[in-house]
């Protein structure tokens, strides 16, 4: 359901993309992880068109990612994506927060927005956050709200850039538990993250980049027990 064929990214002359090829089956689920500066959100974001590329393609449950704002909102109403930073808008509630894309961007009216807004905030438990603005909350809390807001336009496949790396270490399990039950669900995933036993127990595939390349890729016991490049167990050194 997302391909990336051959695609190459410049930002100025730094060459951020280099011939990267990926495909993503429906219900799939990715760990993408590599060093600092390799390439993963700058991936990421290449699928719902926060930044363009320059050269190969990307296709999105059969939409091509063009420069066409059409096909913009296409991909982005069957794509959600989480950021480490939450991103929520400050001044609006949490339930406001659920019920703005689906409003703007749907259609729907203020009462059949917020029952889906309540639907998915029950779902990451924080229900009874409703009401409260971003700040009031926990860190935890807080990614729960931006993953139950991007679960309001009932996307297709959802992307993770780091999704606990801004939270401290007692709200990491329950950001992780809330994925791990999209990832039940079936939910199409990819997720850049340090989290191995989170790729232990929920990847499909874990996909190492270093430097704008995909280096190897593999399901996750063998490219634990057994990585092919000298670079991935360097990496895997490091961080396990
Ligand atoms: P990290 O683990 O630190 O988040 P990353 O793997 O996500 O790293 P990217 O953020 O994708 O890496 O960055 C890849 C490279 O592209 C880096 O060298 C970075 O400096 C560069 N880069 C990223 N965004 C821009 C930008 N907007 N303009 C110029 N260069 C950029
Ligand atoms: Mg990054």
């Amino acid at each position: 359901m997302i391909a990336l064929e051959g695609v190459g990214k410049w930002y100025g002359a730094y060459h951020a993309l280099k011939n990267v090829n990926l495909t993503v089956r429906r219900g799939e689920k990715i760990v993408l992880c590599g060093p600092s500066g390799s390439g993963k959100s700058t991936l990421i974001r290449c699928i719902n068109h926060l930044e363009e590329i320059q050269e190969g393609q990307i296709v999105v449950e059969g939409t091509k990612l063009t420069d066409s704002s059409r096909a913009i909102d296409a991909v982005r109403r069957e794509v959600g994506m989480v950021f480490q930073s939450f991103n929520l808008f400050p001044h609006k509630t949490i339930l406001e927060n659920c019920t703005l894309a689906p409003m703007r961007v749907k259609g729907l009216d203020k009462a059949a927005a917020e029952a889906v807004a309540r639907k998915y905030l029950e779902r990451v438990r924080i229900l009874d956050q409703a009401d409260k603005y971003p700040a009031q909350l926990s860190g935890g809390q807080q990614q729960r709200a931006a993953i139950a807001r991007a679960l309001c336009m009932e996307p297709k496949a959802m992307l993770f850039d780091e999704p606990t790396s801004a939270l401290d270490p007692e709200m990491v399990k329950e950001v992780l538990d809330t994925m791990i039950g999209l990832a039940r669900d079936g939910m199409t995933m990819i997720c850049v993250t340090h989290e191995m036993g989170f790729a232990r127990q929920v990847a499909d595939r874990v996909v190492f980049m270093a430097s704008g390349e995909i280096i190897e890729e593999g399901p996750p016991e063998e490219f634990f027990r057994d990585p092919k490049h000298q670079r991935t167990r360097t990496f895997l050194g490091e961080i396990l």
